[in-house]
């Protein structure tokens, strides 16, 4: 099953780079040459350079999103894999190398200045600070990094249970904890729970080297810590070490006291005196898991009829996508788990991949991923060429769009989905997963803050910052006996192996996306017309700019989260039964 993408409609037409070219480093050096040499004396002269720079990235980007697909959608193909793997170890390395020469002829031109601020005022401020902390010494650094995590992921992927007279992975194991007989759910948590167990001492071997090369890293980039070191790398412009650390408190006071009334409230209706961990996803009274839709075809027409009921220009980019074949949405033998919305990035058509199975979440998934392919195709109306693409867009507003896009459709799922009492159930889940999504959020990255702010430490003392962390943030499940399980949480999270610091994100989106969902309910066009609006503006414009465009408030402290309890708090009022 080759990704066949020549039959889409190729409206932006190239204007520097040839036709044809081999994605190779003989094809692709030329290219880089030249750009290199030639001379940037006016203003215009520089502006058709970063253009013709753009077109050339945005080239790349599409051939290595073409040999992604394709290797995560037939993983047991080798030829996706070697054609991949080829790209990640020989190509990308010499591409960044080869970035960076761009980058300092970019820095040295005199006609930088003279670039119009509202186009290329943040774009310049990125290369700035991309400069500012490259290091040649790092970018093998960074390849030690990566082969690091790679073993992490073998090390998961390797984990497997036999249960039921099968062998089943820890992801396919979660769906029995969603089982109405408790014996059944305590017997695959207890097994899964044993199983990551037997790899604590790997995992913590492996963590510990990726805490100490990324602290190296940042020491060569001239930093005290890598906390300080990957603000900078983020692009973090907007907000500060200490605005997370507000947001933690924010969550601790005004999310944390809502998540632990509502887990007292299930332990009720469940009638437990105290709830184990293998009871926070069951439904509570005791009805058996939703099913949304037997066949993929359920799942496509449904996720239409509900778009079609929210607007017609989304909801046509919906259907230009089912007409054209870029969804890859059942799980089947071979393909990798997950799922993504990825966007080609010349033709500039978005592709969306998951592993559908008929549940809830696949509803929820299929609409998030909607919401990213939303913002590709607005930012198609983007002039400034380097604006576009998902490669520069902060994920802080990226997850805005996804994320609003969950919420708004939950009300149209009634006659696409569910009958009777099961959309306001699906609803009910939804803004529930919504609140221990925010203190996790605020788990995970106080945990990195401590972790890389001190570099030198014991696994133990690293096993005791964490149960602190868990314990300030968590609901009231019980884990006594179950201590070790606790201890070593953190090492199924895989952000903190692959991408360290990349969390908060979600937090900071979902404030946002929770206030176009508000608005939504009030003012259904007005706030509608507000996210296309923003999504429209890509990423030439701040964060803060981005929210306010979308009719929301840049804020994610105590007190916008005393707010959003409050929403929160009657959402879930209005979705129990
Ligand atoms: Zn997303």
């Amino acid at each position: 099953m080759v990704f066949d993408y020549s039959a889409l409609p190729r409206e932006f037409k190239r204007r520097y780079l040839p036709q044809r070219i081999s994605f190779d480093w003989e094809g692709l050096n030329g290219i880089f040459e030249e750009l290199k040499r030639r001379p940037l004396g006016s203003a215009a002269e520089l502006e058709r350079w970063l253009s013709d720079e753009a077109e050339l990235d945005a080239y790349v980007y599409e051939q290595r999103a073409v040999r992604y697909f394709n290797s995560t959608r037939q993983t047991d193909n080798p030829e996706y894999t070697k054609a991949y793997e080829e790209y990640t170890e020989i190509l990308e390395p010499r591409i960044k190398l080869a970035n960076f020469e761009l980058l300092k002829k970019y820095q040295s031109s005199r006609s930088r200045a003279q670039l119009p601020k509202q186009n290329y005022g943040l774009e310049d401020r990125r290369r700035q600070s991309a400069f500012s902390i490259f290091r040649e010494a790092n970018v093998n650094l960074e390849k030690d990094e990566s082969t690091l995590s790679q073993q992490y992921f073998r090390t998961m992927a390797a984990m497997t249970v036999t249960y039921r007279g099968q062998e089943r992975t820890l992801q396919q194991m979660s769906r029995f904890f969603e089982e109405p007989d408790r014996a059944v759910r305590e017997e695959a948590w207890r097994l899964a729970g044993r199983r990551a167990l037997a790899d604590s001492d790997a995992l913590d071997s492996i963590y510990t080297k990726l805490v100490a090369l990324r602290d190296k890293i940042a020491r060569n980039a001239g930093f005290d810590n890598y906390r300080d070191y990957i603000f900078v790398k983020k692009d973090r412009f907007d907000y500060a070490p200490r605005d997370c650390e507000e947001f933690h408190r924010g969550v601790e006071e005004a999310i944390v006291p809502l998540s632990r009334d509502i887990d007292r409230a299930r332990a009720e209706r469940m009638g437990v005196d105290v709830l184990q961990p293998w009871d926070m996803v069951v439904d509570p009274a005791g009805k058996p898991p939703l099913r949304p839709f037997e066949e993929i075809s359920g799942l496509v027409s449904g996720a239409g009829k509900v778009l079609s009921k929210v607007d017609d220009e989304l909801s046509s980019y919906y259907e230009s996508m089912v007409r054209l074949e870029l969804l890859d949405l059942e799980s089947r033998k071979g393909k990798a788990p997950g799922g993504y919305q990825e966007e080609l990035a010349e033709v500039r058509y978005p592709f969306i991949f998951m592993n559908a199975t008929g549940k809830d979440d696949d509803v929820r998934t299929l609409l998030h991923e909607s919401g990213h392919s939303f913002h590709t195709f607005l930012m198609r109306k983007v002039g400034v060429p380097f604006f576009n693409g998902n490669a520069n867009m902060p994920m802080e507003f990226a997850e805005v769009a996804s994320m609003s896009m969950e919420m708004i459709t939950g009300d149209h799922y009634e006659g696409a989905f569910y009958s009777g009492n099961d959309a306001k159930r699906s609803n009910w889940k939804e803004f529930v997963d919504n609140v221990k999504l925010f203190a996790w959020v605020a788990t995970i990255d106080a945990f990195q803050h401590w972790v890389y702010t001190h570099p030198v430490h014991t696994t133990d003392e690293r096993a005791r910052a964490w149960v602190s962390t868990f314990n300030r943030f968590c609901g009231l499940e019980s884990f006594e006996g179950l201590e070790s399980s606790r201890a070593y949480r953190w090492q199924r999270q895989l952000h903190l192996f692959e991408v360290p610091f990349y969390y908060i994100e979600y937090g900071i989106a979902l404030t946002g996306a929770l206030g176009i969902w508000s608005r939504y309910r009030n003012a259904p066009r007005d706030a509608i017309e507000a996210y296309k609006n923003a999504l429209a503006l890509g990423c030439a414009r701040p964060l803060p700019e981005l929210f306010e465009a979308a009719g929301v408030e840049w804020g994610f402290g105590p007190g916008a989260l005393r707010r959003i309890a409050g929403d929160l708090r009657s959402a879930i009022k209005e979705y129990s039964e």
